[in-house]
């Protein structure tokens, strides 16, 4: 006999990761292999970012700040908010945790696109909550669909903007008409992961809509991708001050370490190293999208530091055939898109590298 397990969690598929360098070093003997699997900065840390870390080594001993007063503090001056409007996180997926348990009980609902970043499904569902998914149309967010599909159950809509992973964006004039109609119960979460990379002046800045608008929107950012910090795990959510009042009192006390607070603080002064992350991006994706497609493969576009590709077969065999050239992609089958990968933009070394690859899996397998 064993303690039971509800359903609900029973039913939660786990988060799979892009598969780490190490394991495929173990599983084919590849040790020089490029993983552009979890978008993440091709340039590494911010020089400035690691020599903050050294600098706090020596402080190990110690508990961190919880309530992450120097990096909130420059967080607030940067974005024109207050501190207590912000909530530090072990990285955003730990924010995104904390809104699902602290907002959705058993019977709730929460609306989140088909296909998004798997972490809100896993939330709802833990909280025992209901997911409703609104399937996408030609890669893009239907926000207008996704206001239909909300009942009055409906706790909290998830929006990932620009999408991971289809890249899309949800424009400004999109955002206002789900504003419009959203009903004042409802919490909106916009999880803006990715939205340094944007290039389209259309895309919908929900810190500057937050202004003009008394709904309660979430935002979420991280220092994962732009700011090349995805180790130590650090994001944030700028929200009204209630609803950062509430989310404290689920958070874990410690939530973010002492490294990842200084860390998180040089990053944010170091704009140069931020601006060449970004250029670097857009190059790659530049030139790698005009590869493929003079490939015959069909990318989407995007408005993110990764993109789509249809390989027109399988692409779980595809992933295995760049795994052993040792390139490391990501499969959309569990998306739904059997015959689509994932890649994200590297260094430009490694975006040749992927090209060479794939163009040889490719001939292979014609
Ligand atoms: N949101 C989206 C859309 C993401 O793609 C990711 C990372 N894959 C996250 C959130 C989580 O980021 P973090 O590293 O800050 O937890």
């Amino acid at each position: 006999m064993k303690p039971p397990v509800s359903e609900a969690i029973l039913s939660i598929t786990p988060y799979k990761p892009g598969k780490p360098l190490e394991e495929l070093a173990r599983e084919y003997g590849v040790t020089d292999a490029v993983k552009l699997a979890s978008n993440e900065n091709p340039l590494g840390p911010s020089p400035k970012a690691v020599e903050a870390v050294r600098k706090a080594l020596d402080n190990l001993h110690r508990y961190p700040d919880g309530a992450c007063h120097d990096l909130t503090a420059k967080l607030a001056e940067k974005l024109g908010v207050s501190r207590q409007e912000i909530v530090v996180g072990n990285g955003s997926d730990d924010i995104i945790a904390m809104l699902t348990r602290a907002f959705l009980q058993p019977g709730d609902e929460a609306v989140i696109a088909d296909p998004t970043f798997l972490m809100y499904e896993i939330g709802i569902r833990t909280s025992g909550a209901r997911v409703v998914k609104v399937p996408v149309e030609n890669l893009g967010i239907r926000t207008d669909a996704m206001l239909e599909a909300v009942g009055n159950r409906c706790r909290i809509i998830f929006l990932c903007n620009p999408n991971n992973p289809t890249g899309a964006v949800v424009t400004d004039a999109e955002f206002r008409r789900l504003l419009d109609g959203l009903p004042p119960d409802v919490l909106l979460v916009v999880d803006e992961a990715y939205m340094e990379f944007v290039r389209d002046p259309q895309c919908a800045n929900s810190l500057e809509l937050r202004r003009i608008t008394d709904r309660a929107i979430v935002t979420l950012r991280t220092f994962s991708k732009a700011y090349g910090l995805a180790g130590l795990r650090v994001g944030y959510g700028v929200m009204p001050a209630w609803v950062a009042d509430v989310l404290h009192r689920v958070r874990q006390p410690f939530n973010v370490n002492a490294l990842a607070q200084v860390a998180a603080v040089a990053a944010l002064d170091d704009t140069e190293f931020l601006e060449k992350s970004i250029r670097c991006v857009h190059e790659g994706i530049d030139r790698m999208q005009a590869e493929i497609s003079a490939m015959g493969l069909v990318c989407h576009p995007t408005q993110s530091n990764f993109f789509l590709i249809n390989v027109g077969r399988s692409a779980d065999d595809v992933f295995e055939a760049m795994l052993r050239q040792g390139v490391i992609v990501r499969s959309m089958r569990a998306y739904g898109y059997p015959t689509h990968i994932r890649v994200n933009a590297g260094t430009p070394a490694e975006n040749e590298r992927f090209l060479s690859a794939l163009k040889r899996v490719i001939q292979e397998g014609s």
